[in-house]
């Protein structure tokens, strides 16, 4: 049976590094939740509290009504697959499953019955006695998944488990896992720093920050109400001009730029007059408008300094009044922008957005 997973006001630090610092998290009963955030913010740490692998210095951690601070891990029921898969290499791929269950007191009869449909879950069937060094990569990984996910954990926790598979079969794996999630409903905790990962299968997403937990959302709420311009620029790309707020009200707003006087009608967060700002801008929002006809409600001037045609989308690297922007621009036509060319961008209001400095 899944669980919820709750953090209130947890601390680890080691020495005078605040690793997790003061985190309150509630993770709902089969949610697939992700924590992202870049290397050295405090996820493996953060899960680990999870896990049972640390204590908390401080707060606590409940899996649904139960407080867990003192719980050994090999009694929280969690099932947990690492980046290295950690498999045991001179075990076949059925004991590396079985493990678990024999840990649990199952006649041979049940554990049989259970490896198979684990295998059968990761599309690995007919593989119970390769020696699991003689496996690729990416069946080592099904493998690592198949043992957490055999003993029905109430908690799947899954620390970069992708991450050392080539990009074919990441998107293969992402597809899989979101697919297993799906048939078993198992609250899922998953960390990485790809958003890729994040932004293509998390119901709900914690970007996390030196230790701190910056925003929670889904993966639309995060891409287009980013909080701030670490959130901003962390998931997907965005270009940023500074500049500051001439005008504020009813959630628009004027701001002054180098670039010109840039308006806004997407201000999510408190804004007052004569406030620095950077305006997080998408690279898909920058509209390439040669002919000075679009309708957007902002016009910039830039200058081509490269163009990489690719297909289904071209993208522009581009400076104006010295600011490097991108854009991106999708259905490329037949007419080729080169380095040199001076063109004006088109960006909705709706694009411009202002975050707090
Ligand atoms: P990565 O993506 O690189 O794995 P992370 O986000 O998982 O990073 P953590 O491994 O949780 O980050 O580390 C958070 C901070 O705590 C880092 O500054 C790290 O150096 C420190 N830290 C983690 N574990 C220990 C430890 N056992 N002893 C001392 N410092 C630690």
């Amino acid at each position: 049976m899944s669980v919820a997973v709750e953090l209130t006001h947890v601390t680890k630090a080691f020495g005078t590094t605040l690793a997790v610092n003061d985190v309150s998290l509630k993770i709902e009963r089969g949610e697939f939740f992700f924590l992202l955030g870049p290397s050295g913010c405090g996820k493996s740490t953060f899960l680990r509290i999870v896990a049972g692998f640390y204590k908390p210095d401080t707060g606590e951690l409940r899996f649904d009504d139960t407080v867990m601070n003192n719980i050994p891990p090999h009694q929280r029921n969690t099932g947990m697959v690492f980046q290295n898969y950690a498999l045991w290499p001179h075990m076949s791929v059925a004991e590396n499953i079985e493990y678990g269950l024999t840990l649990r007191k199952l006649e041979k009869p049940e554990r049989q019955e259970k490896i198979t449909r684990a295998l059968q879950m990761v599309q690995m069937e007919g593989y119970h006695d390769r020696a699991v060094n003689t496996l690729s990569g990416g069946q080592q990984q099904r493998i690592a998944l198949a043992r957490a996910l055999v003993i029905e954990p109430s908690v799947l926790l899954l620390d970069e488990p992708i991450s050392n598979l080539d990009a074919a079969l990441r998107q293969q794996m992402r597809d899989e896992i979101k697919q297993i999630h799906d048939r078993t409903n198992i609250t899922t905790f998953y960390v990485t720093h790809d958003q890729v990962d994040a932004l293509s299968m998390a119901h709900r997403m914690a970007i996390m920050q030196d230790g701190v937990i910056v925003q929670v959302g889904t993966p639309r709420e995060v891409y287009q109400f980013p909080k701030n311009a670490f959130v901003a620029s962390f998931i997907g790309e965005t270009n940023f001009i500074s500049g500051k707020v001439q005008h504020t009200s009813n959630g628009t707003a004027t701001i002054e730029t180098s670039v010109g006087t840039l308006h806004s009608k997407a201000v999510y967060r408190e804004l007052t007059q004569g406030a620095s700002v950077q305006c997080s801008i998408r690279p898909e929002a920058l509209i390439v408008e040669s002919n000075g006809r679009g309708a957007a409600e902002n016009r910039i001037n830039a200058t081509v300094t490269a163009v990489n045609y690719l297909g289904r989308v071209e993208e522009y690297q581009l400076v104006a009044a010295d600011i490097p922007l991108k854009a991106v621009h999708y259905n490329p036509g037949t007419e080729a922008k080169k380095p040199g060319d001076t063109i004006q961008l088109g960006i909705s209001a709706d694009a411009v957005i202002p975050l707090p400095d």
